[in-house]
């Protein structure tokens, strides 16, 4: 074939080309006619009119473009329409909405780390739906304060002189560094510089609050006397941090909390722990040996503790600053507490999970992250039984088994423990396991599981027993696509 050949096709392929895309341009109908259509009457009565028309003007655009580079090569006003419609629904739809938990972890960061309860839930919503005393002294008819719901409680929960609530633990943190040691010099263990995931690395917090990060020993072991030699005139705290989603093994030393609060009372340095997850009750009758409870390290005379609020105390998010009456003082008149502080709807959570924590045996059962956590090995067994047992008529599509497995406390709490559990492992026929974990993902309820050896595995202790039916639904759905 002569070049010439091949380029006189290629001009009356592109002529031919050029036709086409004008006939199917000139067939584009216009906004107007979508608009004054019987559907899109039908949807006004649903959805404002702006956003029809909006996403009408978008469709179609978006069409002529698509005719443009070739991309689209036929369409018809039906199409048109359901695209007009799945972007108006889809606008209209909740983006934040319910998933059913699968994976096991219980403090799960992406699926919102800790649940709450539905009667913790009633004290929000009752607070919150009307006016409230949040900043109001009934007693005195003038202005009250806004801790002052939960600092009594804290007291008798963490057994310290006082506390109080901002945004998160990273703010916490913050907020102490930069009251307690701005432009002073703050000594930590190089083992405990961590960072946690989004974005908090203890230096770059350090550095952001003004205080001077001075690091001490090495990435495996630091020794008492590491601290006691950095310690200066111009060392204003001294920090541990809980290494939360890691852990140094083999020949390693970190420095105790009450050896450093030794050292801190020796110098008249204020001793600081933040404990990232912070437990309120004893582990140990669990086999949880490793965790020291917020307790037991306020006991341990540390001057200030911080945790969060949505790992293990199973609240909503939030950090709680803990500590030495004189200091907890200085920390609520930093300026910055206004920019961190927490609203009505956080409060009232805490104040109604605090209320549980009153009882031991309550909060076990009734937070949900320790319900989880703690549950009796059997409740999970039966649960994962009943899974079992109501997919087992899918057997044409799956291959299914009841296992023992593994699950984990999640959110950087407790990250060396597998916590015994029972999964129901699926292996669908018809379908590759990925696209089955994809489905379930994209179903009206999603289903957030894991895969493993080519199975996917829902593990049963972060269903609730409320969702089974409709995890089981979702199954089938999925399944039979
Ligand atoms: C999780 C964690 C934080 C951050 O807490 P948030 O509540 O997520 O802001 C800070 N320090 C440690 C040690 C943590 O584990």
């Amino acid at each position: 074939m002569s070049i010439k050949k091949i380029f006189c096709d290629m001009v009356i392929y592109q002529a031919m080309n050029k036709k086409e895309t004008k006939i199917l341009l000139s067939s584009l109908p216009s906004v107007d006619s979508i608009l004054k259509s019987d559907e899109i009457s039908r949807w006004l009565q649903v959805y404002p009119k702006n956003l029809v028309t909006k996403f009408t003007r978008q469709t179609i655009d978006d069409l002529r473009n698509s005719i443009l580079n070739k991309d689209v090569t036929e369409f018809d006003r039906t199409s048109i329409l359901s695209e007009i419609h799945r972007r108006i629904s889809s606008f209209m739809g909740f983006s934040l909405k319910p998933v059913i938990n699968a994976t096991g972890i219980v403090i799960h960061t992406n699926l919102g780390r800790s649940i709450l309860s539905e009667d913790i839930m009633d004290h929000v919503k009752c607070v919150s739906c009307g006016y409230s005393t949040l900043e109001y002294d009934l007693a005195k008819g003038a202005r009250g304060k806004r801790y002052s719901h939960v600092q009594r409680l804290l007291r008798e929960i963490t057994s310290a002189e006082d506390a109080l609530i901002v945004n998160n633990n990273a703010s916490a943190v913050f907020v102490c560094l930069r009251e307690l040691a701005k432009g002073k010099e703050v000594i930590v263990s190089r083992g405990e510089l961590v960072e946690i995931g989004g974005s908090f690395r203890v230096p770059d917090v350090m550095s952001e609050s003004g205080a001077i990060l001075r690091e001490v020993g090495t990435t495996n072991k630091t020794h008492l006397h590491d601290y006691e030699k950095a310690i200066t005139d111009n060392t204003a705290l001294l920090l541990k941090v809980h290494q939360s989603n890691f852990r140094t093994i083999g020949f390693t030393k970190l420095v105790e909390i009450n050896e450093l609060v030794d050292l801190g009372r020796k110098y008249n340095i204020p001793v600081m722990f933040d404990l990232g997850s912070g437990c309120l009750i004893d582990l140990k009758p669990y086999g949880i040996f490793i965790e020291p409870s917020v307790q037991e390290i306020v006991r341990s005379d540390c001057d200030i503790v911080t945790f969060s609020g949505d790992k293990l105390l199973g609240g909503p998010q939030g950090g709680i600053i803990a500590g030495k009456k004189t200091l907890i003082e200085r920390i609520s008149k930093n300026p910055l507490m206004r920019a961190i502080r927490v609203d009505k709807m956080t409060l009232s959570a805490f104040e109604a999970t605090f209320m549980k924590y009153i009882d031991i045996e309550k909060a076990k059962n009734e937070i949900p992250t320790l319900k989880m956590l703690l549950q009796d090995i059997t409740v999970i067994h039966e649960r994962a039984k009943k899974i079992y047992e109501k997919i087992k008529g899918l057997y044409e599509l799956i291959d299914a088994a009841m296992l023992e497995d593994e699950s984990q406390a999640g959110g950087g709490s407790l990250p060396e423990l597998n916590f015994k559990t029972y999964v129901v492992a699926i292996k669908p026929k018809k379908i590759t396991v990925s696209s089955f974990e994809n489905r379930l993902r994209k179903c009206p309820t999603a289903v957030i599981a894991r895969i493993k050896e080519d199975k996917l595995i829902i593990d049963a202790r972060t269903v609730q027993d409320k969702e089974i039916d409709t995890l089981v639904h979702m199954i089938d759905c999925s399944l039979k696509g």
